[in-house]
C-alpha cells in the first residue's frame, strides 16, 4: 500500500467507502460553518422574520452531523437522505419540510454514487422540490434566489462547457453569492417576509444566505478530498440556461393583440 492511500480505510472498497466518508465530512462542516453563522443568520431574519433561521439551521445541522456520523457505512445516498430526515424532523416550522424534506427526495439521485452526471441531477431535484414544496420561484426573495442561478451554471459548467466539476461546483458557488446579493433590491412574495410587503426590500434572505454558506463548504470540502485549490472562478459567466432564452418567438402573430 502506497502512502497514497492515506484516508482510505484498510480493506474497504476505495471508492464507495471514500465517497461516503466525504460526505459525513461535508455534513460536519456545514454544522460547523451553520453554528459560526448562526448570529449572523439569526439577524437576517430578525429584520424580515421571526429570528429563528440561525437557531433552527444550527440546531438542525449540528443533530445531522450527529445522525452522519453514527452511519456505520456510509454511502452518499444514504448520508443525503439521512440529513434530509433530520433536518425535516429537528427543524420544524415551515423550512423543515422544505429544506429536509427535498433533500430526502433528491438523495436518490445518488444511489449509484457522486459522479458529474449524478450530482447534476441530485442539484436539479433538490431546485425542483424546493419551488414545488414552497410555490416559489427566482424573484420571491426566498433561497431559490441563490439556489437557481448556483444549479443552472452547475448544470451548463458539467454538460456544456465541459468544466472539470470542482470548477463547475465553484462557479456555482458564485451564481449563488449573486443570488444572495438579488435578494436584496427585491421584495419578499413567499414566506414570512412577504408579510411585510414593501417594507421587505432592501433585506437580505435569510435562506438564500444559509444556502450559500452551505455550497461553500461542499466546495471547500471537495476542494480538499481532491487535494485541490479552490479554482479561481469567472464571475460573468451566464447563469441563465438557452432553453429558457427560446421562449420570445418573433413569429408570433395570431391571437397578438396590437392596437
Ligand atoms: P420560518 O420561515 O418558518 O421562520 P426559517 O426562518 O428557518 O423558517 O427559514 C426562513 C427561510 O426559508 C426564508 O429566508 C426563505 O429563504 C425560506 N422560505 C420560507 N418560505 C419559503 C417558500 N414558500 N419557498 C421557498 N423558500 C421559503
Ligand atoms: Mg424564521
Amino acid at each position: 500500500m502506497s502512502e497514497d492511500d492515506a484516508g482510505t480505510a484498510a480493506g474497504a472498497p476505495a471508492g464507495a467507502n471514500a465517497e461516503g466518508a466525504a460526505a459525513v465530512a461535508a455534513v460536519e462542516a456545514v454544522a460547523e460553518r451553520i453554528e459560526d453563522e448562526r448570529d449572523h443568520l439569526t439577524q437576517l431574519d430578525s429584520a424580515i422574520g421571526d429570528a429563528d433561521h440561525g437557531g433552527n439551521m444550527a440546531r438542525g445541522w449540528a443533530a445531522a452531523a450527529d445522525a452522519a456520523g453514527d452511519l456505520a457505512d456510509p454511502d452518499p445516498e444514504t448520508v443525503a437522505k439521512t440529513v434530509g430526515k433530520t433536518l425535516m424532523a429537528e427543524v420544524g416550522g415551515a423550512s423543515g419540510p422544505l429544506f429536509g424534506g427535498s433533500l430526502v427526495f433528491a438523495a436518490a439521485e445518488l444511489g449509484d454514487g457522486i459522479t458529474p452526471e449524478s450530482a447534476v441531477a441530485f442539484a436539479e431535484t433538490y431546485l425542483e422540490k424546493v419551488e414545488d414544496r414552497g410555490d416559489a420561484r427566482v424573484g420571491d426573495q426566498t433561497v431559490v434566489d441563490a439556489l437557481t442561478p448556483a444549479v443552472h451554471t452547475f448544470k451548463k459548467s458539467i454538460e456544456v462547457d465541459d468544466l472539470p466539476p470542482i470548477e463547475a461546483l465553484a462557479k456555482a458557488v458564485d451564481a449563488a453569492e449573486r443570488g444572495v446579493a438579488f435578494t436584496v433590491p427585491i421584495r419578499a412574495r413567499k414566506g414570512r417576509a412577504s408579510y411585510l410587503g414593501w417594507r421587505s426590500v432592501g433585506h437580505q434572505d435569510p435562506g438564500a444566505t444559509s444556502a450559500l454558506f452551505i455550497l461553500e463548504e461542499l466546495l471547500a470540502v471537495a476542494a480538499d478530498r481532491l487535494d485541490v485549490e479552490i479554482p479561481e472562478t469567472d464571475a460573468s459567466s451566464p447563469t441563465i440556461p438557452d432553453d429558457e432564452a427560446a421562449e420570445d418567438d418573433p413569429a408570433e402573430g395570431a391571437g397578438s393583440e396590437d392596437g
